[in-house]
């Protein structure tokens, strides 16, 4: 079965060693996300180095999403490890004063969030288990009314839904985890709590800096103010993650499926691949299977046409990585296969002057009823674009260069095959023959060549 929904598997300790990665791609593993929130250094260097072992075991590209924490926000200690009582109708205050909190108060150790606040703006606390509103800020101390939530302890995580947090988007965690991670060259950097356009041109340059290998930016989606922007920051990077733990923290969760149809859509339209993350498969955890609705939620993800799906602690802390990659394929592979049975023209919907020439790619492999595209890939841009149009075949990319055809496992729909001397010999046929296509129509994209070919 043709994998056109990408899988992107989440590693952490119940599977980061070689036997359970090897399993995870064989499973259906396109894409491995290793998360820089919990580990830092050599610990995420060697996980890398085992794919790169297990990818050169397998002769098969895969890619490497290297995730950063970003700036998380976190509230100080408390006096005691005890949980300190709230009162809805209380008041709470968060200042700069680093001494230990107490029922009344807790310092805020990160000054740019405290000059930021507002009156009005939401504080929410512990995956919005508690919600306050600011009463009144000064740069160094803000007084809030508890809305929700009955007991406040150390070190718990907040957000800010209606605050433009005038922060750093690498915090110093960050950045010495980007400057480690730039020499292992990972494929992606993926971007936590971005705002605005600024922030991933920031992260450009930092990486530009530092090292010449194209490592592709993923902005991850998961603040209201960056749904907002969203068409600024998807031109500015290179991919977009749904990030729906934290966004269904700032938003209204019921504004998730929405706000998730509407950033696959500006992703299409942009030319930038989408990854719909988090909860997927969250119940294997600790269960064999999925639930019903789980089960939807990843057929929906084929049916929008995202580009990936992605695992979190299902496959980092869960009790059967392997077994969760394996149940998602087996619901991908059906799902895609009904997209194509019922397929839909999505090239007529892309009507903008710079779509024209993939439109014309996917339109020829539409009306002819092609079975694949095959594309010889000098960059990724092209194959990116006819990816973008969901032609709903095959797109095989030949590839001579190693990093791309990574970059590219990400695309749905795309097989990206690197071998010098096929991507030489420009042979799209004996291309089709390795993919075990063996008649019917192919589209050959050779540069800015495209042509139309009968394999029987
Ligand atoms: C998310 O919040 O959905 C997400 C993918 O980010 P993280 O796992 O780093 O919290």
């Amino acid at each position: 079965m043709y994998n056109f929904t990408k899988i992107t598997a989440s590693i952490g300790p119940k599977s980061s060693d070689r036997k359970t990665i090897r399993d995870m791609v064989v499973a259906g593993a396109d894409l491995f996300r290793i998360n820089f929130s919990h580990d830092s250094g050599e610990t995420q260097g060697h996980k890398i180095d085992l794919i790169r072992d297990v990818a050169a075991e397998l002769g098969k590209p895969i890619g490497i999403i290297v995730d950063l924490q970003g700036p998380k926000h976190r509230i100080g200690d408390f006096e005691t490890d005890d949980k300190y009582p709230l009162k809805v109708g209380g008041k709470f205050t968060f200042d700069d004063d680093n001494t230990p909190g107490n029922s009344k108060r807790v310092c805020l150790p990160d000054t740019d969030v405290l000059k930021s606040l507002r009156a009005g703006d939401r504080i929410l606390l512990n995956d919005g288990k508690i919600e306050m509103t600011v009463d009144s800020a000064t740069a160094h101390r803000v007084v809030a009314t508890v809305v929700r939530g009955t007991e406040i302890w150390s070190r718990r995580g907040f957000n800010l839904p209606d605050t433009d947090v005038a922060t750093n988007i690498l915090t110093a965690k960050d950045r010495d985890d980007l400057e480690y991670a730039i020499t292992k060259r990972p494929d992606y950097v993926a971007i936590s709590f971005v705002q605005r356009a600024s922030d991933i041109a920031y992260v450009r340059d930092f990486i530009a800096a530092r090292t010449a290998h194209p490592i592709k930016i993923i902005a991850k989606i998961e603040r209201p103010n960056a749904v907002a922007r969203i068409e600024e920051i998807a031109s500015a990077a290179d991919g977009i993650m749904i990030a729906r733990g934290d966004l269904a923290v700032e938003v209204p969760f019921e504004e998730v499926p929405a706000i998730s149809r509407q950033i696959i859509r500006t992703c299409r339209m942009m030319n930038k691949p989408v990854i719909m993350a988090t909860q997927m498969m969250a119940t294997m955890v600790d269960s064999e299977f999925p639930t019903r609705a789980e089960i939807s939620d990843v057929a929906n993800a084929a049916y929008l046409r995202a580009d990936s799906t992605m695992t979190s602690e299902e496959t980092t802390i869960g009790i059967n990585p392997v077994n969760v990659i394996d149940k998602m394929a087996r619901i991908l592979s059906y799902s895609d296969s009904d997209t194509i049975a019922n397929p839909y023209d999505w090239s007529r919907v892309d009507n903008t002057p710079q779509n024209d020439w993939s439109r014309s790619v996917s339109s020829m492999a539409f009306l002819n009823h092609a079975v694949a595209i095959v594309v010889f890939a000098r960059d990724a841009e092209s194959v990116t674009q006819i990816s973008c149009r969901k032609p709903d075949i095959p797109i095989i990319a030949v590839c001579n260069d190693a990093v791309i055809a990574n970059q590219l496992c990400l695309l749905r729909g795309v097989s990206p095959v690197y071998d010098e001397q096929l991507y030489g010999m420009r042979d799209g046929f004996n291309t089709a023959r390795r993919f075990g296509i063996h008649n019917g129509k192919l589209v050959i994209v050779d540069e800015d060549k495209i042509s139309l070919r009968t394999l029987d």
